[in-house]
């Protein structure tokens, strides 16, 4: 069993688990990881760089010890910061560990301790008012909940909207993360990626390229102030370029 192959294990330390994995879609189980990774008194790192603020999680129910998440993600802000929700008592050991000068974590926790929160560095100000401002509408919001049943709505509206299209998500309905989901190119109809994509950025919508080795894959994200307008906008989109995929089909055969 995994529990009993990383007790008897001392060189595994650590285990780091990334709770939506955006290169599939995946929203993984971080409460079956962690009882795994606490059960052999392992440290518990959950990367939440595309959940916190998105999805519910209690920090203090999966012991964590160290979540890492930014600002540009579910809670809104612009890009420009990160930040680590730690147990004092493990950051409190880190002192001196890190192999970089900026990547500091416990040098950087220090003098915001010292100098009433002041940055080492230069501070990214105007990222910390957009963070402050985007929190404030995380709240208005109706907070982490209200954010993800948007985020779930806007999600469902686009899988059934691409359904229609003829499109088929990548993964079964139990492992879809609300906040990007992988779509497997259709197949016979002369589908062309970068086709789409261009497309679809005429319109006004970016997507993602699939990043997987095995199955030709795109992926669509949802995060950030959208709504069933965007939705409906963007489906409005796909479906002009399958219409002309369509019409250019015979030439394609003939
Ligand atoms: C977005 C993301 C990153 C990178 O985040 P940046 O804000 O671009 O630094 C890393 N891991 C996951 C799981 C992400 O979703």
């Amino acid at each position: 069993m995994l529990s009993e192959m990383l007790a008897d294990d001392p060189a595994v330390t650590h285990i780091a688990v990334v709770h939506c994995e955006t290169t599939t879609g995946i929203l993984n189980d971080i409460e079956s990881v962690g009882r795994v990774a606490k059960s052999c008194g392992k440290k518990f790192i959950v990367d939440a760089m595309s959940s916190f603020g998105g999805i519910s999680l209690y920090m203090d129910d999966l012991d964590i010890d160290f979540l890492i998440s930014s600002a540009n993600k579910c809670i809104e802000g612009v890009p420009g910061f990160a930040f680590v929700i730690a147990k004092r008592a493990e950051l409190a050991e880190c002192g001196g560990r890190a192999r970089s000068l900026s990547l500091d974590l416990y040098s950087q926790w220090k003098t915001m301790e010292e100098h009433r929160g002041k940055w080492r560095f230069t501070s990214p100000t105007h990222v910390v008012v957009a963070f402050a401002e985007a929190m404030r509408e995380l709240k208005e919001e109706g907070g982490v909940v209200a954010r993800n049943m948007r985020y779930t709505a806007n999600r469902d509206m686009l899988i059934r909207g691409m359904e229609e299209l003829g499109f088929r998500a990548l993964l079964p309905d139990e492992l879809r993360s609300p906040v990007i989901t992988s779509f497997l190119y259709p197949e016979g109809v002369g589908f062309d990626f970068t086709d789409f994509y261009e497309s679809l950025k005429r319109d006004g919508y970016v997507i993602y390229p699939g990043k997987l080795s095995e199955r030709n894959t795109f992926r669509i994200g949802n995060i950030g102030d959208i709504r069933e307008e965007q939705i409906t906008g963007l489906l409005a989109a796909v479906e002009r370029y399958v219409k002309r995929l369509e019409n250019e089909a015979p030439s394609l055969c003939a």
